[in-house]
């Protein structure tokens, strides 16, 4: 009988998500609880977030592991047909999926989290207002981890903003922060890509499609980077195309890319 088969499936499926949910709870309440007792040191809480990646991972392959290894099997001894067996695979491949947008999601969030900590304490360290030199009015203090000019909005005078050491550990938020700025873009380049793995066969439009949201994705985390590292700025379009270098070099690969004469939007 088929419906026993699926009612364990679901079981085992409902198990492993609660299982996968519950530790990726754990993450969010206990990387930060790390990053304070280890004074900001944050060695200990990316050696926990290492830990928890993998546990979430083995999840992942575990869901795979056992609809190869005996559910695929059980469906089609009860007889379940080839419609229904697939429907039953998309349901692990569905909750997969799910588990590795919501571990990068995560993953972002902690360590985002945790450059917003990094600036927050340097603003304590810092001690005083941030104001401007010449006319003394209050400065709205940068979000930023690198040395920063700021012009005075009431008399145009430039001052000096040095973020100091506390601050500059944050650096290593930058990354975690700007791909956070650029979520939704990255929702949208998953998506695109997953809609050119299913396409049969590819067409000229489904690459067009996956080339755009590969730019606006690289886009929306260069602004995000260049707004907490300035100096990034410059090489923003040196970095644009070399983020997309691998794109193009596989689209080379791709048959109605070639027909099509090679249109890239970045040239
Ligand atoms: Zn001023």
């Amino acid at each position: 009988m088929s419906a026993a088969v699926v009612t364990r499936w679901d079981g085992f499926l409902a198990q492993v998500r609660e299982r996968f949910v519950q530790i990726m709870r754990e993450a969010e309440e206990g990387c930060p609880m790390l990053l304070q007792q280890a004074n900001f040191d944050p060695l200990p809480m990316g050696n926990a977030w290492s830990a928890i990646e993998i546990r979430a991972k083995q999840l992942e392959t575990k869901i795979d592991e056992t609809w190869n290894a005996q559910v695929e099997g059980a469906f089609e001894q009860a007889g379940a047909p080839p419609g229904a067996i697939a429907y039953e695979r998309a349901k692990g491949e569905a909750l997969r999926d799910w588990f590795e947008v919501e571990r990068e999601r995560t993953r972002i969030k902690i360590w985002s989290d945790a450059g917003r900590t990094f600036y927050r304490r340097a603003l304590a360290e810092l001690g005083r207002p941030f104001a401007c030199v010449h006319c003394t009015a209050p400065l709205e203090v940068p979000f930023t981890y690198r040395a920063l000019d700021v012009p005075c909005p009431h008399c145009r005078n430039v001052n000096g903003f040095e973020p100091g050491t506390y601050m500059r550990m944050g650096e290593i938020c930058v990354h975690p922060l700007s791909e956070e700025a650029a979520w939704p873009a990255w929702l949208a380049m998953r998506q695109a890509e997953n809609a050119w793995r299913a396409a049969r066969p590819v067409t000229i439009q489904h690459l067009k499609a996956w080339e755009r949201a590969q730019i606006a994705y690289w886009h929306a985390y260069l602004s995000a980077r260049a707004r907490l590292l300035p100096d990034t700025a410059r090489a923003f379009d040196a970095d644009l195309r070399g983020k997309m270098r691998a794109f193009y070099e596989q689209m080379e690969r791709e048959g109605p890319w070639i027909q099509a004469g090679r249109p890239r939007d970045l040239v």
